[in-house]
């Protein structure tokens, strides 16, 4: 059940926060192909290239990270995990460092020790399952009592991936049944399955 999960890992852009990134214009400005994966198209790049483009992602990102809001739910959902004790994570294809503004913004920075927020530079990005495994091992749990929390295909398939379990939110229909344990209409839906656990299956 998920009540009995104390081990949880958030994605951060458009999970704990409102989705801001507009990744159209982030790839016309990079000149990166609309069909292809951000990180995946500057790790294919000339190294020189490859970090112009990277820093101007950083900064078009802290711009974001500054401005950043709460989703629906989200303070209240990770306040009472915290306050029950719970070990709690973010995973993002963010950087750390933005990662960290964007939490003191929406005001839970103090739910989440700087070491257990895993960047693109800390770990592989999603969906490669490397982050979740290594807070696995971090924090001595096997993946199969950690859920990751998140909003996008990339989370759910590296919860899986990693043998975590999975809570898809913010997206009104499941596009994705198959890679997702638990569904909730947002993070303060997902807090209600919490109180009331016997109604919280999939
Ligand atoms: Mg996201």
């Amino acid at each position: 059940m998920l009540a009995d999960i104390h081990h949880w890992v958030f994605d951060m852009d458009g999970t704990l926060t409102v989705a801001a990134h507009d990744f159209a214009a982030i790839r016309a400005a990079l000149s990166i192909p609309a069909d292809q994966d951000i990180l995946g198209h500057l790790a294919s790049l000339p190294a020189s290239e490859a970090a112009a483009k990277h820093a101007w992602l950083l900064e078009h990102e802290r711009e974001l990270a500054l401005a950043s809001r709460p989703a629906p739910g989200a303070v209240a959902l990770v306040r009472e995990l915290a306050g029950r004790g719970y070990r709690l994570g973010v995973l993002t294809r963010n950087a750390r460092e933005l990662a960290l503004i964007t939490l003191a913004a929406i005001g839970i920075g103090d739910c989440f020790d700087t070491e257990h927020v895993l960047g693109r530079d800390e770990a592989a990005f999603k969906p490669s399952p490397e982050g979740l495994l290594k807070l696995a091992q971090t924090w001595n749990v096997p993946p199969q009592r950690m859920v990751m929390v998140g909003d996008y295909h990339f989370d759910l398939a590296c919860g899986r991936a990693a043998g975590t379990h999975t809570v898809l939110v913010n997206v009104p229909e499941n596009p994705w049944p198959e890679l997702t344990d638990w569904h909730a209409l947002d993070c303060g839906a997902l807090l209600g399955m919490l109180s009331a656990p016997e109604r919280a299956g999939a």
